[in-house]
């Protein structure tokens, strides 16, 4: 009500005290609102290539496995993807791969905290230094993550995308981002891009988009974001209850750690798990059932051979996983896996 009788829409304060109050929780000196996770990462991009640090068919190595719009904010930026395939343990892009897939043409290793899990090593860290790599973070999954003990990145270049789609762990009613950084030219860059690239008002200094948080949108998240924490905390314990809990040899749980956004369960009988838990009204989701490679929209990869990908996409079946599951749920949902053959 307070924005709306306000009059102001866009660009208020609200989006100013949202954007002070996330740089502050993650950690970092900027953070510039946008209009969806995509165009975080897209602006990123945009932003270092209007600063001459990334051109026109430079690689950008990135996990196999990970949600298309990841993919999309490269090649849209007429950059090429490098895929790398995750670790099995734990789904995050597998560090002892990524120096054989860099080449002379790689300018930036884009990592993405997939399903809420640290994807950010100290081999991913000093590879980024040795070979002046940007280090760009796909964190739409992960808030929260940046608080947990993580390698420092130094004087590396680089930025996190957040999404803040209703289903993340800090979700918006609508549509919004954010980019955080600790580079301050970036920043500044990426503030005018989503802006219509305006420096000053009609002041157009480079090509840009509309890409903007509104003030309402801002004004939930500041709420929500006081929340953060323990959702998260209510996460991990339904996620430590579901790990000590199920007991059946033909499920592979995942590993406890980061924020949980999501819980994927491996099976080899997939489908056919997710019948029989819908069968006993439990809804379950898949992310993803076709990997970015094998998308009609990138023909041009289906050559790759990523078999650990494929795998993952083939077998994950993501099990119920929010704050507001009861205890009795969750146990329900406990016996219910378990009792499947
Ligand atoms: C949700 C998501 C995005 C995109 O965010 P939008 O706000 O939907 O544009 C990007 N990457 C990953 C890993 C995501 O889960």
């Amino acid at each position: 009500m307070t924005v709306i009788d306000s009059g102001r829409y866009l660009q208020g304060g609200r989006t100013a005290l949202f954007e002070r109050e996330f740089a502050a929780y993650t950690g970092h000196k900027f953070c510039v609102s946008t209009g969806c996770g995509l165009d975080s990462l897209s602006l990123i991009i945009k932003a270092y290539k209007e600063l001459k640090l990334l051109n026109d068919g430079d690689e950008v190595i990135v996990p196999a496995n990970t949600f298309i719009a990841t993919i999309l904010s490269i090649t849209e930026n007429r950059l090429t993807p490098v895929p790398v395939e995750p670790r099995i343990s734990d789904f995050q892009i597998d560090d002892n791969l990524i120096n054989e897939a860099v080449t002379a043409r790689t300018k930036a290793v884009m990592i993405v905290h997939l399903y809420g899990y640290n994807a950010l090593t100290e081999r991913i860290v000093s590879i980024c230094k040795q070979r002046n790599l940007l280090l760009l973070q796909d964190c739409a999954q992960a808030h929260g993550l940046a608080k947990a003990p993580l390698p420092d990145a130094g004087n590396i270049r680089g930025a996190s995308a957040y999404s803040f789609y209703p289903g993340k762990n800090l979700g918006a009613l609508a549509d919004a981002g954010a980019i955080v950084t600790d580079d301050e030219e970036l920043a500044n860059v990426a503030r005018a891009l989503a802006n219509y690239g305006s420096t000053a008002k009609y002041v157009f200094k480079y090509r840009g988009a509309n890409s903007r948080m509104d003030e309402i949108s801002a004004a939930v998240l500041s709420v929500k974001l006081k929340y953060l924490d323990e959702d998260n905390r209510r996460r991990q314990r339904i996620a430590e209850q579901y790990i000590s809990g199920i007991r059946n040899e033909s499920i592979v749980l995942p590993p406890l750690g980061g924020v949980h956004h999501i819980f994927p369960v491996l099976c080899k009988e997939r489908d056919r798990l997710q019948t029989y838990l819908q069968e006993r009204g439990i809804q379950t989701l898949i992310h993803y059932p076709v990997p970015p490679h094998k998308q009609e929209c990138y023909r041009e990869f289906a050559r790759f051979r990523l078999p650990i990908t494929e795998r993952i996409h083939r077998e994950e079946l993501s099990l119920p996983l929010n704050q507001a599951l009861t205890d009795e749920e969750v146990t329900y949902i406990i016996n219910a896996v378990n009792a499947f053959i």
